[in-house]
């Protein structure tokens, strides 16, 4: 265990990986964010300067808890976010549906690569290959 500043008060606390955040503070965070939860609720259409200043939550914040797939905008929302990789828009996280699905294969797979043998079978399919489809 490591004794660590708390990155919001100051204070030392004993840090347990992640967040550099004191437990109190934390927990601050933790109320924050269902007050923010609850508003985004009733302001379907609040954009994020508006989450800000009604709340008292700073952008970095918010952006926190979108990453972290906490906060989830409604369709009405005039909030866009876009996946990372690809760019197409979605509503919380980092990542669209399908490249999440992707980057999930990737990190299961690590040190695997599986789908390199089976691609030159592949190719022939066009032509007159189903007899060799014996078992
Ligand atoms: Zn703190
Ligand atoms: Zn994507």
């Amino acid at each position: 265990m490591e004794v660590k500043n708390c990155r919001k008060c100051g204070k030392m606390f004993n840090y347990m990986g992640g967040q550099q955040v004191c437990p109190a503070c934390k927990e601050l965070a933790e109320k924050k964010f269902q007050e923010v939860k609850e508003y985004v609720r009733e302001h379907k259409t609040a954009s994020i300067s508006e989450i800000c200043n009604d709340c008292g939550v700073e952008n970095k914040q918010i952006q926190q808890w979108v990453r972290e797939e906490r906060l989830i905008f409604s369709d009405d929302s005039p909030v866009k976010l876009s996946c990372e990789l690809c760019g197409a828009q979605i509503k919380t996280g980092r990542y669209c549906d399908k490249c999440k699905k992707e980057t999930a294969n990737n990190i299961s797979a690590a040190g695997r690569r599986p789908e390199a043998p089976v691609s030159r079978e592949k190719k022939d399919s066009s032509s007159h290959k189903m007899h060799t489809f014996h078992n």
